[in-house]
This record gives C-alpha cells, structure tokens and sequence, in this order.
C-alpha cells in the first residue's frame, strides 16, 4: 500500500516561511500561485518578456517579474512552464540566477527523468504533481477541498525536502484530498505510459477505428460518431465512480456480456504485448529523446501529426452534431489552435 499524507502531516509554516517563485501561469501555474497566496505564502510569478500570460496574472494582484528576477530572490523556484521548454529556462533564466541552497520543484517528473535537467548537488528537488488538471486544482482549492498530489523527493542536500514537499502540497490543497509517495522516476515513466497506452493514444485511436469500421461497413457517420465517441464519456465516467465493476453494473446485461466476449477479441494479448514496447521506448528513453528532438527543431513531426489527426472524418461529423447538443457550449469548441493553457 502506498504511502498517504494529509493535511495532519504537514506544516503549513515551512512554505510560509519561504519566498517561492512560479515560473509560468498556465494550466498549473495560475493554480499553484493563487492558491499559494491564498495560503499565506509570498509567492511571485515569473514570465518571460512579453508574455501572453503577464496581464492574466497582473489582474488576479500578483507580482509579476522576469524569470531572472523572480529566481533571484526566491528560495524555491517552481518549474511549471510546457516541459518541453524547461530545459531552456532552467539553463538561461533559472540556473545562473538560483540563489545558494535554493529549492527547486516541479509538477512533472520529465526533465529529471531523462536528465534534460541537471541540478546543483546543493539544491533540494521535489515534485508536487496534481492529478487533474490546473483549473480543477484552483476551483476545488476555492471551494475548500482539494485534488490528490503525487510527491516525491530526488534531491534531499537540506534533509527537509520532505517536509517542504508535504508543506507546498498542504499550500496548494492536494493533501485535504491527500498526497501519495512516489519517485520522480516512479511518476515520470507511469505518467508517459498511461497517457500514450490507454487515456490518449489507446483511447483516440480505438475510437477512431471504432468509427471507421462502421461508416466503411456502410452506417451513417452520425450514427457511428454516437456510438463510439459521444457515449464514451457515460461510460468512463461510470468507471471514475464506482470502477470497471459500476459500468457492468449499470448497463444492459446485453452490453455487459458482448464487453466480457467481445473485449478480449478487439483488445487481444498482441496489444498487451505493444503496450510493453511502448513502456520500454519510456523507459529507455527513445520517446523522450524523439519529443524533444522534434520539438528543438521546430516540431515538424509533431504539427504534422496533429493535422493528420484534426483531418479525420470524425472531426468534422462531430462538430456538427455537437451544435445539437446545448448542454456542449460553442466555446467547448476553442481548442483548435495549439493546446490548452
Ligand atoms: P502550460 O502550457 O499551461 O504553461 C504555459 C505557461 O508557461 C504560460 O504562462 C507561458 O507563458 C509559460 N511559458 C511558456 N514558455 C515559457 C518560457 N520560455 N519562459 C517562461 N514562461 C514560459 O503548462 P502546464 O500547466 O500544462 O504544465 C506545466 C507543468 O505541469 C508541466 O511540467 C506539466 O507536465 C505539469 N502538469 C500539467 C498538468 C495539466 O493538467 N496541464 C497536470 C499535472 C502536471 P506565455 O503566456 O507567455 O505563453
Ligand atoms: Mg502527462
Ligand atoms: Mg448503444
């Protein structure tokens, strides 16, 4: 059984105590922040010159400085920009600035992981990573509860990371839900595979099939985009409440029985065998190796990849029948240009 913390566990005072640096305001950033303050601890944000973010945080009350600033005076710098450019803040902004001693913490465990960043022996790192996303991690903290946090300590020179780590957490509202030890390595490699084994690329991907083999059988792309996509959401949130068990439970027995024999005949043991190639090029590195690469040069696979996929006739069936549905907002829709901040 895994290693729990709550609130009981930890001392609000320790993070109090610290001055703490934000780098970024987006997804967890902005939650992080404000919740930080909201905890009674002296928090700055640091954005690069001219950023989109600046104006956001400015009218929430915050303050605002460069990155180089805000490291500067900071005892804990947190690293919560997109993971693909923190190799570049660190070195630039982050390591000529840090002061001696100073702390570092992030919300992933990526960069550590595979070493595109490589801290001072002199720095505590931690990891305080919710699960869910940001806007989740601020409404819940408002509404006085939270979203559990994984935590994990790589670098303890202080010997009292542990007891920052569980500090921030209490701060940002993870341990009223509670916290759960890990490893950065633990996180890291977990994280990778479940979003591209199951939650995005499995699930993406078997949709997608899912639509083809019926509208190429000849049923109506309408249809399909029902049956595949729509109601998935049901389900998954069945699952979410009560388990794999809850689903079983709560449809038709006729759909239970076709899940027990048909499953296993779609998801055969071949795909077990391809998801434990996909942990391996995790593992190894491969994966984390081809991000980056293509992202420093601009990202061409990856662009070309998302407009694959933006292409599929899914896309478009789905954008029409979503402006059926009034509970799904037309402003659900504006996510077309990059991904969410
Ligand atoms: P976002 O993409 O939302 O971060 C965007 C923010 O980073 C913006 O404020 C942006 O500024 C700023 N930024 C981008 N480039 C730079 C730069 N070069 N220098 C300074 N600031 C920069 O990131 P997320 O919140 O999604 O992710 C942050 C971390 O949290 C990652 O490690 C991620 O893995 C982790 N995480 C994310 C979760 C999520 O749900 N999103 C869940 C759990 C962990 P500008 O406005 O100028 O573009
Ligand atoms: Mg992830
Ligand atoms: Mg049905």
């Amino acid at each position: 059984m895994a290693q729990m913390f709550y609130d009981d566990d930890a001392d609000l005072s320790v993070i109090q105590g610290k001055k703490v640096a934000v780098i970024g305001y987006g997804s967890q950033g902005h939650a992080h922040a404000l919740n930080l303050r909201d905890s009674g601890v002296d928090v700055r944000v640091g954005l690069a010159e001219g950023s989109k973010s600046r104006a956001k945080a400015e009218a929430e009350g915050l303050t605002v400085r460069t990155v180089a600033e805000a490291v500067k005076e900071a005892d804990l710098v947190v690293i919560l920009t997109p993971d693909q450019v923190q190799r570049k803040v660190y070195a630039d902004d982050i390591k000529p600035n840090l002061k001696e001693g100073a702390a570092l913490l992030f919300g992933h465990g990526f960069n550590i992981r595979f070493d595109y960043i490589k801290p001072e022996a002199t720095s505590d790192v931690l990891m305080v990573a919710p699960k869910g996303p940001g806007h989740l991690v601020r409404r819940e903290y408002v509404d006085g509860r939270g979203v559990p946090v994984l935590l994990a300590v790589e670098q303890d020179p202080s010997g009292t990371a542990w007891d920052l780590a569980q500090s921030y957490a209490k701060a940002i509202g993870g341990l009223r839900a509670g916290g759960i030890k890990t490893t950065f390595t633990e996180e890291t490699e977990t994280d990778l595979f479940g979003e591209q084994a199951v939650l995005c690329g499995g699930a993406s991907q078997l949709v997608q099939y899912g639509f083809e083999t019926l509208t190429e059988a000849g049923y109506q792309p309408e249809i399909a985009y029902f049956e595949v996509l729509h109601e998935l959401k049901l389900i998954v949130d069945l699952m979410v409440e009560g388990g794999i068990a809850k689903q079983r439970w709560s449809v038709s027995d006729t759909a239970e029985y076709g899940d027990y024999v048909s499953g296993p005949l779609v998801i055969d043991p071949s795909v077990k065998e391809n998801m434990a190639a996909v942990l391996a090029d995790i593992k190894n590195g491969a994966f984390a190796k081809r991000f980056i690469e293509d992202q420093d040069a601009g990202a061409p696979e990856f662009k070309a990849l998302r407009e694959k996929g933006a292409q599929h006739p899914i896309e478009s069936t789905g954008k029409d029948l979503r402006k059926l549905m009034s509970w799904i907002k037309d402003s659900d829709n504006d996510y077309v240009e990059g991904s969410a901040a």
